[in-house]
């Protein structure tokens, strides 16, 4: 009898996961909380062949309709001179285009909005989902493919919270035709650096808002990475009528004099040329960072998957390709060992990987977080950023991600 797996959470993690279990032959469903269907959230992500490989083998390939290839990157200093150009060789892509590909795969009636789990239960012969309006979905198993603030990961390890990195990325975009030109015809299609002390500010193409990869219909992407005290994010994420979010807040509810002094911050900080582009969008957002090593990721008949799993620091840029390289393991173990040997295999492998790139996102990281020690007190190599390291970082970072996973499989196998 074909087997059916619940998967809840339809961004780019539930779909992979979707459909690489559709390829073994399975029957899935997507339960998505929003109802609407999820669209351009507009963010540019860095990619890697890691990611490729795993869509090449879903039948999509990574052409030159998937993303921006960049082949420069430049660092510039606070006047806005080009003071170090490094060659690259990188593919950015955007959420919403690697998103697009993966729902397109997935009929209609195998994914459903506005479906917000709330429990789980397990028994010997399966798992059964239930859902705020009362419904309930009977599997084989269930796929936690919910965030980094999964609802299923809260249920079996409610003791494991994120843990707030002690600093934001502020983000920002800005569509191709907008960008003034004496600007455009510096930087774009390269990748920016600019290093203010303490501080990491990053910009580079992207697809357009509607996915598009031609001339002209582009955007340029910022990622800003600002150490924040808690006090300070606590402010950040009250509203205008004086509500507090907690530690993170929709970017629509971010109040307009938060947005203003980051603006007025930005023109202070970094670069003219970036700094126009952030204040040119009208609404940057800012994302707290937040990080999560996760002790179990199966549980019985459940597995973690993507961020729900292991929260990871977006340095690695490695989000979308781990979600990918789990989704592929979980079918492949599957497939080859069945459904419970398969889990335990998923949990050995992609236990250990995700730790590996958690604790690696950590280090790439110490910099920032340092930030918020006072001087005297921070490690030597958090003093100050290095062009070397950073490219290296930049140029070694597939590898590093290659290298992360296969120490991990030979450890774990
Ligand atoms: C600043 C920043 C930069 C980044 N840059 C990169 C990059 O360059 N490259 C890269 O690969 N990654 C990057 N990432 C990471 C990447 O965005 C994430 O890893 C990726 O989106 C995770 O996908 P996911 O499907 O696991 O989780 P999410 O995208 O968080 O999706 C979870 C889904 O589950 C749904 N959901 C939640 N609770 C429930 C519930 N109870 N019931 C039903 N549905 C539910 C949510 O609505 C959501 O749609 C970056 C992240 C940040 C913050």
């Amino acid at each position: 009898m074909t087997k059916r797996a619940l998967i809840i959470g339809g961004s780019v993690g539930g779909l992979f996961a979707a459909n690489c279990l559709r390829q073994i032959g399975w029957d899935v469903t997507v339960f998505e909380r929003n109802p609407d269907e999820l669209a351009g959230r507009g963010a540019g992500i860095s990619t890697h062949s890691q990611l490729h490989d795993v869509m090449r083998r879903l039948g999509i390939e990574f052409d030159d309709s998937m993303g921006i290839h960049v082949t420069k990157v430049y660092f510039l200093d606070k006047t806005g001179k080009v003071y170090d150009e490094r060659g690259t060789e990188r593919v950015m892509s955007s959420w919403g285009r690697v998103f697009r590909s993966l729902r397109d795969l997935i009929p209609d009636h195998d994914y459903r909005l506005g479906m917000a789990l709330t429990r789980v239960e397990q028994d010997a012969d399966g798992v059964t989902a239930i859902f705020a309006d009362g419904s309930r979905e009977r599997g084989d198993i269930l796929i936690g493919a919910d965030g980094g603030r999964s609802s299923v990961r809260e249920q079996f390890l409610p003791n494991e919270q994120p843990e707030y990195a002690g600093y934001v990325a502020w983000r920002a975009m800005l569509d191709e035709r907008d960008i003034p030109p004496t600007i455009y015809a510096q930087l774009f299609p390269h990748y920016a650096y600019c290093l203010p002390p303490g501080e990491l500010f990053l910009a580079y193409p992207v697809p357009g808002r509607n996915n598009e990869t031609e001339p002209g219909k582009r955007a340029y992407n910022i990622v800003w990475y600002r150490p924040t005290t808690p006090e300070r994010l606590a402010d950040f994420c009250t509203d205008t009528t004086g509500k507090s979010h907690g530690t993170t807040i929709a970017p629509p509810l971010i109040r307009p004099d938060v947005i203003a002094w980051a603006k007025a911050q930005a023109h202070e900080r970094v670069a003219p040329q970036v700094a126009k582009i952030f204040e040119r969008d009208p609404r940057p957002f800012f994302q707290p960072i937040f990080d999560l090593d996760a002790s179990r990721i199966v549980f019985g008949r459940v597995a973690l998957l993507g961020d729900a799993a292991f929260l990871v620091r977006p340095h690695p840029g490695a989000g979308t390709t781990k979600g990918a390289l789990d989704a592929a393991c979980l079918a492949d173990s599957i497939a080859a060992h069945g459904t419970d040997e398969g889990l335990a295999r998923y949990q050995r492998l992609q236990g250990a990987f995700g730790s590996s790139i958690v604790q690696q996102g950590r280090r790439d990281g110490a910099y920032l977080t340092e930030q918020l020690q006072p001087r005297e007190q921070r490690q030597n190599k958090a003093l100050t950023w290095s062009v070397e390291a950073l490219i290296w970082d930049h140029n070694e970072r597939s590898a590093v991600v290659r290298r992360l996973f296969e120490a991990s499989r030979r450890m774990a196998e």
